[in-house]
């Protein structure tokens, strides 16, 4: 330093010299803090350790505009907010399973019911020995272990079966082949 410089303006470098570094040092902290918090926050939303260190990156690089970039197309649902809402998502479907609707016409109906009151469709058959209502496509009561569970489905089915090895899946066997009994 040259000897001119008063003292005044050594002390004056001085002060500004230790604020600069203060507020370097804060910068720093904030710095670090904000890719330390991108990084875990990224890790509470993706599994993909890839995904966590390129969204720190990307914070430790441009900073707060990076972090703006972050914010703009982190995954919008944490870990656990997914796991919460697949949950709720599977309850729901439970529900709506569990509720029985008509297959003729979308009604709700109730379990104890043999046949639909808005379309007539038939929906359960009683068990020929316990008479417990049974599913149609149901071949043994599970109650009793009655095997001729429904006569006029027996009947029904050897007379169909040729029809019935058309298709192949089960599932695709028309609804409407017993509503002609
Ligand atoms: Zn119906
Ligand atoms: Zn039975």
């Amino acid at each position: 330093m040259p000897f001119g410089i008063s003292l005044d303006l050594q002390q004056m470098s001085g002060a500004l010299i230790a604020i600069v570094s203060i507020l370097a040092a804060i910068a720093t902290a904030l710095w670090i803090s904000l890719i330390i918090w991108t990084f875990r926050d990224m890790r509470a939303r993706s599994r993909d350790v890839f995904a966590q260190v390129l969204a720190a990156l990307v914070v430790a690089v441009l900073n707060i505009p990076g972090l703006l970039v972050y914010l703009i197309l982190r995954p919008r649902e944490t870990l656990t907010e997914q796991y919460e809402r697949a949950l709720e998502e599977e309850a729901l479907l439970q529900e709506i399973e569990g509720r029985s609707v008509c297959a003729g016409c979308g009604h709700a109906v109730k379990d104890a019911w043999r046949l639909c009151p808005f379309c007539h469709t038939k929906l359960k058959k009683p068990c020929l020995q316990c008479g417990e209502l049974l599913e149609l496509p149901w071949t043994i009561c599970p109650f009793c272990e009655q095997t001729q569970v429904d006569e006029t489905a027996q009947a029904h089915r050897t007379r169909v079966a040729p029809e019935y090895d058309r298709f192949e899946d089960a599932s695709e066997v028309p609804l409407a082949l017993d509503d002609e009994v």
